[in-house]
């Protein structure tokens, strides 16, 4: 049983970890595709998809551009459907499979493990020697080799500020952010310097804190496992009691403590389950490693179900299963839905400020504005077309097809007129816009708004009698 954290002291300073290297099959997975992770992570932004960034938060033109698929800011709603089916899916394979994320896939651990702890194992060596270097007093080596280490944390830091960053700009604005002087662009300046700042103390000093204190979706562990989650953990069946090889009676477990010298969160997995775990499964391959040594079976720690572990039978399928997969296929039913709705333009038509009709000596007037925003890549023709307007209506505006460029908006008058004498009182009609080709259409019921028919009759008849 624990009942501190591992790595705050008993007078609330922090004990830093130094971590030894794990070598295993594990190991050598987790390198690879964090690797990979991170060509992805950085490239993202910078790979063309339909002639756009793979994936591209336009804040500039409020647009988000993902695999070649473009949101306007009014399809906002849409990311209702990303950012809960994202909850869903994390909560489905987090009952299933526990911390795999923070463990493979976390940005927090990729780059803390395959960027910085790299840096560091290059210029002080390994566990024992970065400890030792801790403890010998500041002369000129460990001086310059901390000042070197120090300055490529701050520069690896400010390059995953900067390549992150193109997210949100565009590459030639960033290049042009890059190039200029600070003064120039301030706000841009100022936002690289603190995120690079707060990047820089958090591999360089936080690391571990962030998964143990801050982070919510450690947190949230123990409501969404149960006993037959998939976790990491100790087969205390097997392995007690501990004792070194060759003592009578004594389990597998020879308690050399190499999983928790490898443990980058500073636990101990005999433990049993904690919170700090993030399921990197260096113990696993450490375990491995000396059970190898010592011509044991290996897996005495090992992916497993709490169940597993203690000799029962893992369930997959489970009411916390059905349950989160259920959301989640109804959540991806309903998104398939909602996103093949997504028409390649926006069209609004909105009643211009002012008086809500016109009355004239010949005719009642209405007058509205349209916009149509192009989502496509590619430019396209509009035509705007009225229907279900009775006889003597007049339009002006959007006689003629309109193009617009790729992403282009266009906000014109349309002023519908109508003679006095054909006017019998408001009237809906449908207006309705379509691209050149007919491949979609879009239309909009709006109301022809005017005076009481019956008052405009009495004051035509009253213009005759007085003239
Ligand atoms: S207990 Fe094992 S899997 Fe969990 S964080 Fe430590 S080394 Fe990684
Ligand atoms: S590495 Fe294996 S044998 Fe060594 S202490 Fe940990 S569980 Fe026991």
């Amino acid at each position: 049983m624990v009942d501190s954290v591992t790595t705050i002291n008993s007078d609330g300073s922090r004990y830093f970890l130094y971590p030894a290297d794990a070598r295993g099959r594990f190991s050598l997975a987790r390198r690879l595709s964090a690797y990979g992770l991170i060509v992805v992570y950085l490239l993202l932004p910078w790979i063309p998809v339909g002639g756009h960034p793979a994936v591209f938060i336009d804040i500039a033109e409020r647009r988000f551009h993902f695999l070649g698929y473009t949101l306007a800011a009014q399809d906002t709603w849409l990311l209702f459907f990303g950012v809960s089916g994202l909850g869903f899916a994390l909560f489905f394979l987090t009952a299933l499979f526990g911390r795999l994320w923070c463990g493979w896939a976390c940005p927090q651990t990729v780059f803390l493990d395959h960027v910085f702890r790299r840096i560091e194992r290059w210029l002080e060596g390994d566990a024992v020697a970065r400890r030792a270097l801790q403890l010998a007093p500041m002369g000129p080596s460990k001086f310059a080799r901390r000042a070197v280490k120090h300055l490529l944390y701050f520069f690896a830091s400010l390059l995953i500020t900067h390549l992150f960053l193109a997210y949100f700009v565009s590459l030639p604005e960033l290049w042009l952010f890059m190039r200029a002087a600070p003064g120039e662009h301030w706000a841009a300046f100022l936002f690289v310097f603190i995120a690079a700042g707060l990047l820089y103390f958090n591999f360089a000093w936080f690391r571990e804190q962030l998964c143990i204190v801050i982070c919510p979706y450690g947190r949230l562990q123990s409501a969404l496992t149960d006993d037959h989650t998939l976790v990491i953990g100790y087969d205390a069946r097997r392995g007690e009691p501990r004792g070194r090889a060759g003592t009578p009676a004594a389990g597998a477990c020879i308690a050399c403590n190499r999983c928790v010298q490898v443990c980058p969160t500073g636990i101990d997995i005999r433990h049993g389950l904690q919170l700090e775990c993030i399921g990197c499964a260096a113990c696993i391959d450490a375990c491995d490693e000396v059970m190898t040594k010592i011509h044991r079976p290996l897996g005495l720690v090992r992916y497993d179900s709490l169940a597993g572990l203690t000799g029962g039978v893992t369930r997959w399928v489970r009411p916390r299963t059905i349950l989160y997969g259920g959301l989640l296929l109804l959540g991806v039913i309903v998104a398939t839905f909602a996103f093949s709705s997504v028409q390649p333009a926006n069209f609004l038509i909105y009643r211009m400020s002012g008086a809500a009709y016109f009355v004239g000596a010949e005719e009642v007037r209405d007058q509205f504005m349209v916009r149509i925003v192009n989502k496509r890549p590619t430019p396209a023709t509009f035509t705007v077309s009225l229907e279900g307007l009775p006889a003597g209506m007049r339009q002006t505006g959007f006689l003629a097809p309109v193009t617009l460029a790729a992403q282009e908006e266009l906000v014109s008058p349309l002023i519908l007129l109508i003679d006095r004498k054909y006017y019998h009182g408001a009237f809906k009609f449908t207006v309705k816009v379509a691209d050149a080709a007919r491949t979609f259409s879009l239309a909009r019921s709006v109301e022809f708004m005017g005076p009481d028919a019956n008052l405009l009759t009495e004051d035509d008849h009253e213009k005759h009698r007085h003239r």
